[in-house]
Order: structure tokens, then sequence, then C-alpha cells
């Protein structure tokens, strides 16, 4: 498997992790884009949002969750935080295993770049 996500999942690649449960792994990006940067991914390989099936449904909703509990436990979830998930190359996306951008600790600008 040539994907750095589940390469950073088999811990092959090292990272920095913030939360990890039987399905899902949180880390630091390596470049954040604001005080708080964090990644949340799925363990199972799912190439982009457009791959999300039916049965991935439960999982989808355990990234969202894992979100909140990693705002809430640095303290950033009542002055609010950004969850993004990008989608092929226009949106952005340059790891094609699905992650869930958590971003804070700072105002974030709308509409996004
Ligand atoms: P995206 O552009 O939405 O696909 O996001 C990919 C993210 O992965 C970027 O924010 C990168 O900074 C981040 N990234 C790439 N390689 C690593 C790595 N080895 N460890 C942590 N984050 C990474
Ligand atoms: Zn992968």
């Amino acid at each position: 498997m040539s994907c750095l996500f589940c390469k950073i999942i088999s811990k092959e690649i090292p990272s920095k992790p913030v939360y990890e449960d039987d399905n899902i792994l949180a880390f630091e990006d390596l470049n954040p884009q604001a005080p708080v940067h964090i990644l949340i991914i799925p363990k199972k390989h799912i190439s982009t949002s457009l791959d999300i099936k039916d049965e991935d449904n439960e999982l989808i909703g355990q990234m969202f969750q894992a979100a909140n509990k990693i705002a809430q436990d640095k303290g950033v979830a009542e002055n609010g935080f950004r969850t993004v998930m990008n989608c092929n190359l226009d949106a952005g996306q340059t790891v094609f295993h699905i992650h869930l951008h958590l971003l804070a600790g700072r105002t974030m600008h709308w509409p996004p770049g």
C-alpha cells in the first residue's frame, strides 16, 4: 500500500497523534495553517469523499465526533473551529485517503481561498 496516510496508521511514517481509537487516528498536520491544525482520518482506506459508501456512514460520524472531542480537549470548541474535507484537485486534495482538517485558534476567513 503506497498511501501516505495508511503508512502513518501502520507507523511506517511517524506522526504526532492526538487521538486514536479502533477506527480513527488523528494527528498534527505537518504544515499547519492555524494554531490548531489536526487531521482526522479513518483507519479504513477511502480515497476521496466520493468513495464514501452506505457502510461508511457510521465511520464518518465517528470522524466528526473525534473532531468535537479534540476541539474540546484543546479548548477551542467554544470560540469555534472549522472542519474541512477537500475532494479532488480543484479543492486542493493532495493526499488521497480521506481526512477531516480541524482548524482552530484564529478567526477563519469566509469564503475560503
Ligand atoms: P489535503 O491537501 O486536503 O489533501 O491535505 C493534506 C494535508 O496533509 C496537508 O495539510 C499536509 O500538510 C498534510 N500532510 C502531508 N504529509 C503529512 C505528514 N507526513 N504528516 C502530517 N501531515 C501531512
Ligand atoms: Zn490510505
